[in-house]
């Protein structure tokens, strides 16, 4: 998606050779026109597949979430991190762990958002060693729910996460994919549609 890429390019800084801040946009300050676009995107990559709701991870999933549903017309629901007062019974829970935070977290949403009748679409801002994604794969399955695919708003394509969703035989949809973060420059890979 060129007016991402180019925003990364603006407004991103690499923070390390595997790194990438975007608080200017994304991750603390948020650009509503661009999230706006990006909602679009999303729902033009899914659409007709009977996506019936979105989950996606607190906090900064939320926001392309929410604008992905709204062009979708559907509910978006984002899983908690911190442990939630109700009981666990009532929870979905997976363990994720952050790689670079180095920290496992759990991470729950509650059984009444999401069932086997839904089909998800699980949306996050970054896909890096994928754990995160997983971790919301997991929480859709014991739902028991069908999940569409995986949307991604930047994809550190250099990195495993990809893959191993795909192993999972579940469709990876990102809008800016980085093959590097060396040398403080950002280069992108390739897209045929972008
Ligand atoms: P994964 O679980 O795929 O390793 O990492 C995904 C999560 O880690 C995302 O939800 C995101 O919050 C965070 N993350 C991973 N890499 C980066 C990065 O380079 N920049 C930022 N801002 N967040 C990242």
């Amino acid at each position: 998606m060129k007016a991402l890429k180019e925003k990364i390019q603006q407004d991103g800084k690499m923070l390390s050779e595997s790194v990438l801040k975007v608080d200017a946009f994304l991750n603390h300050q948020i650009d509503p026109q661009l999230m706006k676009e990006i909602g679009e995107e999303f729902a033009e990559r899914f659409q007709g597949q009977g996506i019936t709701k979105i989950l996606s991870i607190e906090s900064s999933g939320i926001a392309p979430a929410v604008m992905t549903g709204l062009v979708m017309d559907v509910p978006v629901i984002f899983a908690r991190k911190r442990k939630s007062l109700t009981l666990s019974d009532d929870l979905y829970t997976a363990n994720v762990y952050s790689y670079t935070k180095h920290e496992s977290n759990d991470i729950s949403v509650s059984r009444e958002f999401i069932n086997s009748g839904d089909t998800i679409l699980i949306m996050d801002d970054f896909l890096a060693n994928g754990q995160a994604a997983l971790g919301l794969i997991d929480i859709a399955q014991q739902s028991g729910a069908a999940i569409a695919g995986i949307g991604i708003v930047i994809e550190k394509g250099f990195q495993p996460g990809r893959k191993l969703i795909q192993e999972r035989g579940i469709q990876v949809e990102s809008l800016a994919n980085i093959a590097s973060l060396k040398n403080k420059e950002v280069s992108f890979f390739e897209e045929v549609d972008s």
